[in-house]
C-alpha cells in the first residue's frame, strides 16, 4: 500500500510555482494577484481565506482579503463583482462560500468574469472542462488529478467510482475521469444517496473516490483487493481525548480499507493540502492567459 501524500505534493507544488514568480518578477514582469471575497465573519469561511491568503504571501503572489459586511445587499455585492471584474490589476478571485441567506449564489457566481473565475465554478468553465478544452477546473478535483498524475496511479480502463454528485467534487470528479487523457480514459459511476446497493458498485470499483461528508462511510468489506482511495471527506468528530475536543475523519475507515488498497489518501494530509495549491496552480493560469492577451 502506497500513501498518496497531498502534504508533499501541495508543497513540492507551491515550490514549483514559487520558482515561477521569481523568474516572472526577475524578468520584470507582473506576479499574479488573487482576492479573496469574504462576507460576513463565518469561522470556518474564515479559516479558510485566512490560508488562502498566507499561502498568495508565502509563494509570492499579489493578494487582496476584500472583507463585506454580513448585511451586504445582494446589488452591492454585484457591484463589487464588476468592479472586480474591471481591475486591471487582478488577475483572479474567489467568491467565497456558503454566502448569507438572503443572496442568491447562483446569481453572484454568474456574474464573476469566467476569466477571473479561478475557483472553475462558472458554467463557461464548467461548460469547457466538460468539452476538453482549456479552462479553470475547481481546485479539489484538480488537485486529485494532480496527485493521480504525480503519483503514476492507472486510470486508463479502469472503473472508478465517484461516491457524492456536489457541484464542486463529485460531479466535476466524474467528468474529469471520463475525459480522454492522462489521468482520465476511466469507465465512470457516478453515485449518491439515491444510489440502491452502493457496495455492488464499490465492490467492483478498481478507484473509488468518496466525497460524501460521512465519517467513515466506506468499510473493508465493501472493496476488492487493490482498490486506489481517494478521500475527500473532512468532518469534524467530538473527541474528548484530544486537546482540541475534536479529530478530523475522512469518508474512508482507513484502518479497514487500507488493508486492501493499493494506494490511498490520508485524512488530513491527503485531499485537503492539494485545494489551495491547486487555487494557486490556477491564478498563475490566469495571470499567463492575461499577459498573453496583451
Ligand atoms: P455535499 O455535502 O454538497 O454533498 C454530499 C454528496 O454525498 C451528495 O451528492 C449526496 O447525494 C452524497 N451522499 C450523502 N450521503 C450519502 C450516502 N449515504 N451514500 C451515497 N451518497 C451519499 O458534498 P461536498 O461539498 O462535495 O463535500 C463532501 C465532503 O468533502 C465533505 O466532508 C466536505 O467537507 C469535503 N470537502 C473537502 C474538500 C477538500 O479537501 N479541500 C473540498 C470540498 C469538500
Amino acid at each position: 500500500m502506497q500513501l498518496l501524500d497531498g502534504k508533499k505534493t501541495s508543497n513540492d507544488i507551491k515550490n514549483e510555482i514559487a520558482i515561477e514568480v521569481q523568474s516572472i518578477k526577475a524578468a520584470g514582469g507582473k506576479v499574479p494577484h488573487l482576492a479573496a471575497v469574504l462576507v460576513g465573519s463565518n469561522g470556518a469561511s474564515l479559516t479558510y481565506v485566512g490560508s488562502k491568503v498566507k499561502s498568495c504571501q508565502e509563494i509570492g503572489f499579489d493578494s487582496t482579503l476584500v472583507s463585506l459586511p454580513e448585511d451586504i445587499t445582494e446589488a452591492d455585492l454585484l457591484a463589487k463583482i464588476k468592479e472586480l471584474n474591471e481591475d486591471d490589476n487582478l488577475d483572479g478571485y474567489i467568491v467565497q462560500l456558503p454566502l448569507p441567506h438572503h443572496i442568491d449564489e447562483q446569481k453572484i457566481l454568474l456574474a464573476i468574469d469566467p476569466d477571473k473565475d479561478v475557483d472553475g465554478f462558472h458554467p463557461t468553465n464548467f461548460g469547457r472542462m466538460a468539452l476538453e478544452m482549456e479552462s479553470f477546473i475547481p481546485a479539489t478535483p484538480f488537485g486529485i488529478m494532480e496527485l493521480l498524475e504525480r503519483y503514476k496511479v492507472e486510470t486508463s480502463g479502469k472503473h472508478t467510482v465517484v461516491i457524492g454528485r456536489s457541484h464542486i467534487v463529485g460531479r466535476p470528479m466524474s467528468i474529469l475521469m471520463s475525459r480522454k487523457g492522462n489521468p482520465g480514459d476511466s469507465t465512470v459511476t457516478l453515485t449518491h444517496s439515491r444510489t440502491k446497493n452502493l457496495a455492488e458498485f464499490t465492490k467492483n470499483a478498481d478507484i473509488i473516490i468518496t466525497a460524501l461528508g460521512v465519517p467513515e462511510f466506506l468499510k473493508g468489506d465493501m472493496v476488492k483487493d487493490g482498490v486506489v482511495i481517494i478521500d475527500v471527506g473532512i468532518t469534524r468528530v467530538d473527541d474528548a481525548s484530544n486537546s482540541k475536543g475534536y479529530v478530523i475523519k475522512g469518508d474512508v475507515d482507513f484502518a479497514e480499507v487500507s488493508q486492501k488498497a493499493s494506494f490511498i489518501t490520508p485524512v488530513p494530509g491527503g485531499v485537503g493540502p492539494m485545494t489551495i495549491a491547486m487555487l494557486l496552480k490556477n491564478t498563475l493560469l490566469a495571470r499567463k492567459m492575461r499577459s498573453a492577451k496583451k
